[in-house]
């Protein structure tokens, strides 16, 4: 078992499959751009699928990839597959921007992934391009049907709600958890890179009161009430509604999570920049047992806490790719 300074048990891994994205959200890239890394330097499939054989030895039950985007990493239907004959893997998930899914969901799900999470912040065709920066938003939309189509459960929606940007569409994009079996999960902007500014940061409280709009709330106890989400629906609802308060509710005291580089990066904490390099465990040959104790060392370097609402300004840290929102 994996248990940290402060008594966590350590069950959850976020796997970044890949640095490289194919939209610009504004929150999360700057609009340059960043240079992405060198492939010979993003862990191999076949590495990725090793960490979690000897993370799951030692205690992980859940993996999540996610990115960058995961689905412009090719192998990545391979590395579902692998990790999805992993017996004691209990849930195996992805994050993922929609642009790709409508192409990949079937062969996903025919490899194992179980579930999804889809970032859509507005139903909007030109603030959809404006936050993206050059997305589509029809490619999104038809992702979410695939997802749905091809037995995902639950398809969860993420939305990242900014002041003055997409705030004004929390009761829309809640209703399409009333309407379809949908889990939308309103997120807290995060004080990450430059576009970061307090004045934007919609409080979870304030996004639970524009949704009671759509009639009494409810606590919702599904099988999607496991992560960090406080998740409520209304009476006859097909879905769900979360928030996920990371800055003014932090859940660090409930934190259950490692994070894995693209470039074999083993980081305690979100909000930390120190890591526990994998790399000379897995190259030029796989050490099982270093890597268990690198494993271990992780766990043990996790903060108590994150610092994140504290923050005035975005973290100097360019971004999240790579890294593994
Ligand atoms: N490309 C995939 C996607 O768009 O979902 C996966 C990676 S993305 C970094 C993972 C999640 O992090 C997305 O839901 C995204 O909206 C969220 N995210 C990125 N930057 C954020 C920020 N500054 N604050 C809150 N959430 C953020």
């Amino acid at each position: 078992m994996l248990i940290d300074r402060f008594g966590r048990r350590i069950t959850y891994l976020r796997i970044s499959v890949t640095d490289r994205c194919n939209l610009r959200c504004v929150y999360c890239l700057p609009a340059s751009g960043v240079e992405w890394i060198a492939r010979e330097e993003i862990l191999r499939v076949e590495e990725i699928a090793e960490v979690v054989r000897v993370g799951v030895a030692l205690g992980l039950t859940r993996v999540r990839l996610t990115g960058g985007e995961p689905l412009v990493r090719e192998g990545v239907v391979e590395l579902v597959r692998l990790l999805s004959a992993i017996p004691q893997l209990e849930d195996l998930s992805l994050t993922t921007n929609g642009v790709l899914l409508a192409r990949r969901a079937e062969a996903l799900a025919r490899a194992g992934l179980r579930r999804a999470n889809i970032s859509l912040d507005t139903l909007l065709a030109n603030r959809f391009s404006r936050i993206t920066r050059f997305g589509s938003i029809g490619d999104v939309r038809a992702g979410i049907e695939a997802a749905l189509d091809a037995g995902l459960h639950p398809v969860k929606l993420n939305v990242v709600v900014m002041r003055g940007v997409n705030d004004d569409e929390i009761v829309e994009l809640g209703r399409l958890a009333v309407d379809r079996p949908l889990h939308v999960r309103f997120i807290e902007l995060m004080p990450i890179g430059d576009y970061f500014a307090r004045e934007r940061l919609v409080p979870s409280e304030e996004i639970l009161a524009r949704l009671s709009a759509l009639g009494e709330l409810r606590p919702f106890d599904g099988p999607v009430g496991c992560g960090p989400a406080r998740a409520y629906t209304w009476a006859g609802a097909r879905g769900s509604v979360g928030i996920i308060g990371a800055v003014t509710q932090a859940f660090c005291a409930r934190c259950n999570r490692l994070r894995l580089t693209a470039t074999g990066q083993l980081r305690p904490c979100l909000d930390q920049e120190s890591a526990v390099d994998l790399l000379p465990a897995l190259r030029p040959a796989v050490d099982r047992e270093r890597l268990a104790h690198l494993i271990r060392d992780a766990v043990a370097a996790k903060p108590e806490q994150h610092t994140m609402a504290q923050r005035e300004v975005g973290s100097p840290r360019l971004c999240m790719a790579g890294v593994g929102g």
